[in-house]
């Protein structure tokens, strides 16, 4: 190790929380370059020493990968949470070295004739399960890293690798920057009219934070402006559903479909390009399309099974969605029928959110303050404990942060031994934040060499608005139902009891099997005692009226099969770009997105819409052709809670039963097994779409 290159306790503490108060972004390129240089020695080392045995060569390799996938961790959390124009560079410099150093790994001949003989020799056979799993997914992951590649075609095959990495990287900081560039100040009472309370707080306090380059804003206030409109989601999802201004929606609602698909921050030539590439790159591994390429490691296998959920649900989705449709036609009808002689794409959420409020009677803002954040973390914690038998503890300050704000926790088992930890990021920072919500993984459960277990660390990250002054954070219901979400992933990722990093927890669980857990939790939002134990009103403690809650209920499937098409309509088109589309044909993707809205939407979306140049699910996550996931898991999920409801809600001694099954089966099993088995294994049975169905309430409840 050379002395005159630093240290850094934010990248080098590879079994301990990253020092993040210490991050240097000037020190991350040469220690990149260092862990580089130290992974491609370890790598010859063990290729020279390595045998066909678990402890010859798998452990081993999990160990010299390591260091520098822990510093590059850090630093693609970082990128974000905590984006800076330095940071940002050294990603850019650094991520071609980082990819390439990856496929020297992955493509090594020596260690793949090491997995191919282990798996065909004698040492197969004292092999654990996961262990099997996690050697076979190796070979088929060396296998698609190209590693039967010789010549200009594994040139070529690396060359792809690196490009895709940048073009996906270069898709993101285009989305976020298209996001950022548009804002508009609204100065005139009459612009914001309709809007809730917490919007214009949240529109003035926006204001405010520019007000270093414009000084007129600096004292923007919610009752007298001025406003800012931005395309930040807390912003603009309200604005279309509550704005009266029917001009500063249609204003709103074309930047938002239009978003990085012109100028310099124009995604669809990265589109294309991205696209091109992933098909040449299936077709040197010898798949026709990227789509059979990415499902051969998922639990649905064929495109024909994919084809088919997404057929099976559009079937029954559609007509209700068009029956929705008419519905709203005839509630806009009653309410002002000159003003709006047509329904725009602009108009519908505005239209819906008011024919809601007229047969559900309530509004999202009504509910915002039921939920303050501390009290829905301690009705989720409770959640956890009852189910799962696991307490969690606030520990701020036993961690370094990123950023004041972020909350720490530890968990601990019913004889307080500590199980994980994990860090929550819960409100949105436009300037330097991605948005969405991700659970991610800090740390990995691992068994050191010591006899010791490293306990598994996750990050939460929400979007959710900011306490605005004195006033907690107030979530509106579908925030709380997202924190449950991937405080799902997370308890998948804290709770597995795998000890090989590489069936630990969420890894090597196959993609459309993922979502199970975190989608399972979100049932727990519906459940009424669950929910009771967290919804109170933030200033009188008041518990949620059952009034309100029954109209929860209702809202759940308050067009839901509009929503069930939304998502059947994405799925298709992401399957579509991935398999049937020809990126170096004739038809432009303009076209098949049309013809593929056609199918799927009930008012076709508008002839400027590119929607897809910020669909970063598929272009900058790693969702490619695996969009349907959400809903395959959906099955899952669904099918999962229908045990709990079997076992009767009300009943703890039940519910802990249940729970401690899920926990020890689907919770704690990781990547270690076939989700198909580990299902079965929990439920007794395989899954059963109808659940999915009825909690939608899109089929006719069985008899
Ligand atoms: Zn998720």
């Amino acid at each position: 190790m050379s002395s005159n290159i630093p240290t850094d306790p934010a990248l080098e503490r590879f079994n301990s929380i990253p020092d993040f108060g210490a991050f240097k972004p000037e020190n991350a390129g040469p220690l990149l370059k260092r862990l580089i240089q130290a992974q491609d020695q370890a790598l010859l080392a063990l290729e020279a020493s390595s045998a066909p045995s678990w402890a010859g060569v798998v452990q081993p390799l999990t160990e010299l990968a390591e260091p520098l996938s822990y510093a590059w961790g850090v630093v693609h959390h970082l990128l974000s949470v905590k984006d800076t124009e330095a940071l940002r560079e050294v990603v850019q410099a650094l991520q071609p070295e980082v990819v390439a150093a990856g496929l020297r790994l992955a493509q090594s001949q020596t260690l793949y004739h090491a997995y191919r003989e282990l798996k065909s020799g004698s040492g197969w056979n004292v092999l654990d399960e996961a262990q099997r799993r996690v050697v076979d997914a190796a070979i088929l992951s060396a296998e698609h890293s190209g590693i039967a590649l010789e010549g200009a075609e594994r040139t070529r095959f690396n060359e792809i690798e690196a490009e895709l990495a940048r073009l996906g990287t270069l898709f993101g900081n285009h989305a976020l920057d298209a996001t950022k560039a548009f804002s508009l100040i609204l100065t005139d009472k009459e612009q914001v009219l309709g809007l809730p309370e917490t919007v214009l707080a949240m529109m003035a306090q926006s204001a405010r934070s520019v007000a270093e380059s414009e000084p007129a804003l600096a004292n923007a206030t919610p009752d007298s402006g001025p406003w800012r409109l931005t395309l930040d989601a807390p912003i603009l999802i309200p604005f279309l559903k509550h704005a009266k201004s029917r001009e500063l929606r249609e204003k709103l609602y074309r930047a938002y479909v239009t978003q990085a698909s012109a100028g310099e921050l124009d995604n669809q030539p990265v589109i294309l390009d991205i696209l091109k590439l992933k098909r040449e790159k299936a077709a040197l591994l010898g798949y026709n399309t990227y789509a059979a390429l990415s499902l051969s490691r998922k639990m649905a296998k064929e495109i024909g099974a994919v084809q088919k959920m997404l057929d099976d649900l559009r079937k029954t989705a559609r007509p209700v969605a068009e029956e929705e449709y008419a519905e709203l036609l005839r509630f806009v009808a009653t309410q002002n029928a000159e003003a709006n002689p047509e329904l725009k794409l602009w108009d519908i959420g505005y239209w819906a959110e008011r024919q809601r409020e007229q047969t559900l009677d309530f509004t999202d803002e009504q509910l915002r303050p039921f939920f303050p954040l501390p009290r829905v973390l301690e009705g989720l914690f409770g959640v956890a404990e009852r189910l799962f038998g696991v307490r969690i503890i606030a520990a701020d300050g036993e961690a370094p942060v990123w950023e004041p704000s972020v909350r720490f926790f530890r968990v601990v088992d019913r004889a307080g031994e500590a199980v994980a930890s994990f860090f929550l990021d819960p409100y949105t920072r436009p300037a330097e934040k991605r948005q969405g919500a991700w659970m991610n993984t800090c740390l990995d459960r691992k068994l050191l060499a010591d006899g010791s277990v490293r306990l598994p660390v996750a990050y939460l990250i929400c979007n959710q608005s900011p306490p605005v002054g004195e006033t907690p954070s107030l979530m509106t219901f579908s925030e709380v139902e997202t924190l449950f979400h991937e405080f799902g992933h997370g308890l998948q990722h804290m709770l597995t009891r795998v000890d090989y990093v590489d069936a630990a927890g969420i890894n090597n669980i196959e993609w459309d099997a993922v979502e199970l857990p975190s989608q399972f939790m979100e049932n727990w939002c519906y459940h009424r005692p669950t929910l009771l134990t967290f919804a109170r009103h933030f200033e009188s403690g008041e518990p949620l009226p059952q009034h309100l809650f029954d109209k929860l209920l209702s809202a759940r499937n308050y067009r839901a099969g509009s929503q069930f098409l939304r998502q059947v309509h994405l799925g298709s088109l992401d399957l579509a770009l991935h398999s049937s589309f020809d990126p170096a044909g004739e038809q432009s993707i303009q076209t098949l997105a049309e013809a593929v809205a056609q199918e799927n939407t009930i008012l076709p979306p508008l002839a400027e819409d590119r929607f897809l140049c910020t669909f970063g699910h598929i272009f900058a996550g790693g969702y490619a052709a695996g969009y349907y996931s959400y809903k395959w898991a959906e099955v899952l999920a669904a099918d999962a809670f229908t045990a709990f409801t079997d076992a009767g809600l009300d009943n703890p001694e039940k519910l802990a039963e249940v729970g401690s099954r899920f926990r020890e089966t689907v919770l704690a099993l990781g990547g270690g097994k076939e989700p198909g088995a580990v299902f079965r294994m929990f439920r007794g049975r395989d899954p059963d779409p109808k659940a999915l169905l009825q909690s939608y309430g899109l089929s006719p409840a069985s008899p």
